[in-house]
């Protein structure tokens, strides 16, 4: 038998036709997007991806060359702009090409390796997933773990760092999972330096939606994603190590195991315009975007926005006559977590608000609430109605006992009061 792949130049239109209704597996028939995708976007309220503004959308629709001096000027400038949302002058700033978990998953892999002694302050979902991460790659694993909706009190901290000894400490700013915020970060920082050791922090839900100060607070690693506070897309995410954290990621003398996640070869792409892998040259335009608005709003107003909305928010809410599901003493701005009447399911709520009133929010993990967020775009008043209004009327429509008629009124008056 002959081969029709084999002499390309006579494989006339009518033999390719033949040799592609042969091959083994077929085409398969799909819809097109625009059959799928909804008429309207929905409005994405959940705990991200989040609103991207029309600049980051257009932005990520471009395509240039990856190692160019067009794209040499964008790095130099995400760099700079990075520097002022993570608040640091440290030169080592990196982009990663992945999830915030990506940029995680840098920070431990570059830090750990087997036999270094990590300890992990596990408030949650996020916070272990440091934890597990440390552990594959062989970092002798300690972990804080903390009871839901608490954040350890600062003693409980200095015992765990004084009988773990420490290299590492992971710790997480918000935890997006159950809503809880570390509002000590500058003190456990501040225990974990005195005992020597370097901190990492996930600040993939809070980076640009409260204040975080990674050069005046002692911080080694920051990590972010692109689509919760920054507003831009998801897949390109941010990570800036201090001296210290790079001189022990230089100084290791075993190679990394993850050698897309390798940060000695990533700098190479972001600090010296050399090739490391084919960037995502699109979302890095995307993160640029994202960084400009920032940059032009200012992390003063960013923060004032993001603490006005996000409590008005939570007035709403309660109004309403729901609960918040995390105690104020460490209640997350940056994610608002909602307890559920016993008689609907967090899967309940959030396919009927999204059906009936095209709001995409969240549940989260089993726990027994759904999640609001309050990252970036999210932050906009007339989405906060919107998104009242379509809470108050899917808790009405599945049987729940709400004000709703309080609800936006309580938004309304929380939004003037703090005009
Ligand atoms: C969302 C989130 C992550 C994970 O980010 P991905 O982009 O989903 O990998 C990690 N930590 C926190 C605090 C988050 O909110």
């Amino acid at each position: 038998m002959t081969d029709p792949t084999r002499h390309t130049d006579s494989l006339t239109p009518q033999r390719a036709a033949a040799a592609a209704a042969a091959l083994p597996v077929p085409c398969p028939g799909v819809d097109p997007l625009t059959s799928i995708l909804p008429d309207e976007p929905l409005l994405m309220m959940g705990a991200g991806p989040v609103p991207i503004p029309d600049a980051v959308a257009k932005a990520n629709s471009v395509v240039i060359n990856h190692l160019g001096d067009t794209m040499a000027r964008v790095i130099d400038q995400v760099k700079s702009m990075a520097r002022y949302v993570f608040q640091t002058r440290s030169n080592w700033v990196l982009g990663v090409a992945g999830p915030g978990s990506a940029a995680m998953e840098m920070a431990v892999s570059n830090l750990a390796w087997p036999g270094t002694r990590v300890l992990s302050i596990v408030n949650g979902f996020f916070s272990g997933r440091m934890a597990e991460m440390a552990r594959r790659v062989g970092a002798e694993v300690a972990t804080l773990d903390v009871a839901d909706r608490e954040i350890a009190s600062l003693d409980a901290r200095a015992q765990a760092i004084e009988r773990t000894r420490p290299e590492v400490i992971t710790v997480v700013h918000g935890e997006t999972s159950n809503t809880v915020w570390n509002r000590q970060l500058q003190d456990i920082v501040r225990l974990a330096k005195a005992a020597g050791a370097l901190v990492v922090v996930d600040a993939v839900c809070t980076l640009s939606t409260m204040p975080l100060e990674m050069d005046a607070w002692g911080i080694d690693v920051v990590i972010t994603g692109g689509q919760k506070g920054l507003s831009s897309i998801p897949g390109v995410s941010l990570i800036a190590f201090s001296d210290a954290a790079w001189e022990r990621v230089r100084a290791r003398t075993a190679p990394n195991t993850h050698w897309c996640l390798d940060a000695t070869l990533a700098e190479n792409f972001w600090h010296n315009a050399g090739y490391h892998y084919t960037a995502p040259v699109s979302g890095v335009l995307a993160l640029h975007e994202a960084l400009r608005l920032v940059c032009t709003e200012t992390l003063e107003k960013r923060f004032a926005r993001h603490q006005r909305c996000s409590l008005a928010l939570q007035n709403g809410v309660t109004a309403l006559g729901l609960e918040l599901y995390t105690p104020e003493t460490c209640r997350l701005s940056s994610v608002v977590g909602i307890a559920l009447p016993a008689s609907v399911t967090p899967r309940d709520v959030c396919d009927h608000i999204s059906r009936q009133y095209q709001v995409e929010i969240a549940g989260s993990f089993g726990l027994p609430i759904v999640r609001i967020g309050q990252m970036g775009e999210q932050c906009r008043e007339h989405h906060l109605f919107r998104t009242v209004h379509a809470l108050g009327r899917t808790m009405r429509d599945l049987g729940a006992n709400v004000d709703l008629p309080a609800g936006v009124a309580a938004l309304e008056e929380s939004l003037s009061a703090a005009r």
